[in-house]
């Protein structure tokens, strides 16, 4: 496969265009540096298709996936953004969920283009909680039947380049998640990189390795037994519903842009939203304390670091 350019196409089902928002917030690196070239060996990446910031419209738009489907622009990333809807429930109502534009005379919906594209695709991200697992569409009693690309193609599902579906979760994915996760796949493909490890729920380990509770600046008073029982205090908020030692996410450490904002680091609650199971249990309700067994494995952790401490400071140093 040759790997001199390398075109995206992003498609857009159930979602909210948030993580699009999330992706033009990306600075380190952001997506000017991934369309300019800005970084060596990563360069010759083209957004061929963004029905949200693509300057064509219309027909000419459509003509990019149509192109797409011809082999014309391989080799090419398929992105989602949006869960995938079940069309058979919209059908039987009269109409359908998610329509993106026809293609020989048949109108084309979400799931239709995801099928005729992913067979020729290097690589498929899906981005976001919905894309990956069905996120807010999915939660219960999820009307459309929504589902996330990792059920809609599968678990053992795989790209040209032997790759299965790679899932950057978050509601909304953080930008940086994004713009990192595409020049791994770039890298990737062109032999620079090795193929990213992913976690069960084919996260990359390289982002969710930690929970957010590793993560976060609070984490010290968990430790100290220093609790907020009310919101705008400064100190751990388990008390008050944070899901982050349950959640793999290091916005907490890294924030959400430039290194600005971050769920329990500015006084928010982590609603652990990178996890398959969000919005439903044990999640939500959101304000609710996660389940003790949480809280009761961190505390442990925590006695068990101190007494190691401990223990390593009977040890005699040698210098
Ligand atoms: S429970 Fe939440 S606020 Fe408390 S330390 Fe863990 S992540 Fe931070
Ligand atoms: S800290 Fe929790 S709610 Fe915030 S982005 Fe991470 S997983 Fe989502």
């Amino acid at each position: 496969m040759s790997v001199d350019k390398i075109n995206v196409i992003w498609l857009q089902g159930q979602g909210c265009t948030g993580c699009t928002v999330s992706l033009t917030g990306a600075t380190h690196p952001s997506l000017a540096d991934l369309l300019t070239g800005y970084i060596p060996q990563a360069e010759n990446i083209i957004l061929a298709f963004h029905q949200t910031i693509m300057l064509p419209h219309g027909e000419k738009a459509i003509d990019v996936l149509r192109s797409a489907a011809k082999g014309e622009l391989d080799p090419f990333v398929l992105v989602l953004e949006g869960a995938v809807p079940n069309e058979e429930l919209a059908k039987e109502r009269g109409g359908f969920w998610c329509l993106v534009g026809e293609d020989e005379g048949k109108d084309m919906t979400i799931n239709d283009w995801i099928l005729k594209l992913s067979p020729l695709t290097a690589a498929v991200v899906a981005v976001g909680t919905c894309a990956s697992y069905g996120g807010i569409p999915h939660g219960v009693p999820n009307p459309t039947g929504a589902k996330g690309l990792l059920d809609f193609l599968g678990r053992d599902w795989r790209s040209k380049l032997n790759l299965p579906v790679i899932c950057v979760p978050g509601c909304p994915a953080q930008g940086e998640w994004i713009a990192e996760t595409l020049t791994h796949l770039v890298l990737t493909a062109r032999g620079i990189l090795p193929v990213p490890e992913l976690d069960e729920h084919h996260r990359p380990v390289f982002i969710f390795k930690k929970t957010a509770h590793e993560n976060c600046p609070r984490a010290g008073t968990f430790a100290q037994g220093e609790f907020s029982e009310k919101f705008g205090e400064s100190y751990c908020m388990g008390l008050l519903g944070c899901k982050g030692p349950i959640s793999h996410c290091d916005v907490p450490m890294r924030g959400f842009v430039e290194g600005l904002g971050g769920c329990p680091t500015i006084g928010s609650i982590c609603i652990g939203c990178t996890e398959p199971e969000f919005p439903d249990p044990p999640f939500s309700p959101f304000f609710r304390k996660a389940p003790p067994g949480v809280f009761a494995v961190e505390a442990f952790k925590d006695i068990k670091g101190k007494i190691y401490a401990i223990l390593h400071r009977l040890k005699p140093r040698v210098i």
